[in-house]
């Protein structure tokens, strides 16, 4: 066996249909007595409905919650907490819920419980965002990694498919890059592989049938294995392009990692044949590539970029600011084949072997 290093992270994980109504438990563990509660508008009567069960422990609530965590937004979320005497906050929400808790405690120490209510995975990982001056830049820092995750699918049935479906593309993407990823280990690649088997069956019963605790309980025990393997390897090209694409043109995160993940696998299946054929074994399929393109399409998740408002003659530059510098890729990243990859996710195309996309390097 190939020699390896893994770096686990800390944290407490509670899993299972009507594990939220623990939190007074959960806090109790952290030793904290004055919660601020952080929501977005969308998933706050669930986030009060939590706060009812915390009695005196409640502090106060936040709940404007902005996509991209704008740094003005969390300056206002401080200063509740500071107001409210607040040391401890627990985020309910998606992906931006969790990621303004995860400034919050960089920047005051305050520690946190997430109960995440989509598939992004952030809860697990020790990366935060933040955008100032109009732009998002990301970091890494353990001080941002919940102390206790809180996984309640029963949190998760109110989820629309046309949210379940990208958020679950997003969560399937972090499965797929770590399964090649430069620093993958036997440990992540076991998540990955199992995250994916997850997801498929659990987002496609989710969309069927968005009441299914089953399905979502699956969607979610996959959801946390992907950002538990997404927290300790690090990602490719197909998240610099989605990092683009969101951040520069506004695109929705889940929807532009639902079009763009059945090309990013095209354009590295011939440098990492071994890692596509895990990925296709995981789905069941014969093909990673169009394995995942046709999972979209049966979920109703976007397959074209054109189809998100992407203007074909942004192309060029959003193949440029992908490529340069380029990221760590399996396959060498140059701008001329990132285009030719955007082309074809633009126009919605099948990524059938030997079509568009170069064998290049
Ligand atoms: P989001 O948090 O913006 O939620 C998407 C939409 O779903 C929102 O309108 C929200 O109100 C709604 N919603 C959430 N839960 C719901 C529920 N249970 N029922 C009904 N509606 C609900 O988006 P997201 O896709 O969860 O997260 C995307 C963000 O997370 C991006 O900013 C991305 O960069 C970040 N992210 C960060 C990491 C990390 O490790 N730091 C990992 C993945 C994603």
């Amino acid at each position: 066996m190939r020699a390896f290093t893994y770096d686990a992270l800390p944290g407490r994980v509670v899993f299972g249909v009507g594990r939220a109504a623990g939190l007074p438990d959960e806090v109790q563990r952290l030793e904290a007595s004055r919660v601020l509660i952080v929501t977005d508008p969308m998933t706050k009567p669930k986030a009060e409905e939590l706060a009812e069960h915390l009695g005196g422990r409640f502090a106060a609530v936040f709940s404007d919650v902005q996509q991209h965590v704008p740094i003005e937004a969390v300056q206002q979320a401080r200063d509740v907490a500071a107001r409210s005497g607040a040391d401890c906050v627990v985020t309910v929400g998606g992906g931006s819920t969790t990621g303004f808790g995860k400034v919050i405690a960089l920047q005051t120490g305050i520690p946190t419980i997430a109960i995440p209510t989509t598939y992004a995975g952030s809860e697990m990982t020790p990366i935060y965002g933040i955008t100032s001056d109009g732009h998002k830049r990301t970091d890494r820092d353990l001080k941002v990694l919940p102390r206790t995750v809180i996984y309640d699918p029963a949190l998760t049935v109110s989820l629309p498919p046309s949210v379940t479906g990208p958020s679950g593309m997003n969560a399937l993407a972090h499965c797929v890059e770590a399964v090649y990823a430069r620093d993958a280990n036997p440990i992540t690649s076991l998540m990955a592989e199992e995250g994916i088997r997850a997801l498929v069956r659990g987002i496609a019963g989710s969309v069927r049938d968005p009441a299914d605790l089953d399905a979502r309980s699956e969607a979610l025990y996959g959801a946390y294995l992907a950002g538990a393997a997404l927290a300790v390897v690090g990602m490719a090209l197909h998240h610099r392009v989605c990092h683009v694409l969101g951040g520069t043109y506004g695109l929705g995160h889940g929807e532009v990692n639902s079009v763009i993940l059945p090309h990013a696998v095209r354009f590295n299946q011939g440098a990492v044949p071994e890692a596509m054929d895990r990925v296709a074994r995981a789905m069941g399929v014969e093909d990673a590539a169009t394995g995942l393109f046709d999972f979209a399409v049966s979920i109703g998740s976007p397959t074209s970029l054109a189809a998100l408002g992407m203007r074909e003659d942004h192309l060029e530059e959003a193949a440029r600011l992908a490529a340069e510098p380029p990221p760590w890729n399996p396959r060498p990243v140059e701008a001329s084949d990132v285009l030719v990859l955007l082309r074809d996710a633009h126009e919605g195309r099948r990524p059938i072997r030997g079509a568009t996309v170069p064998t290049g390097s």
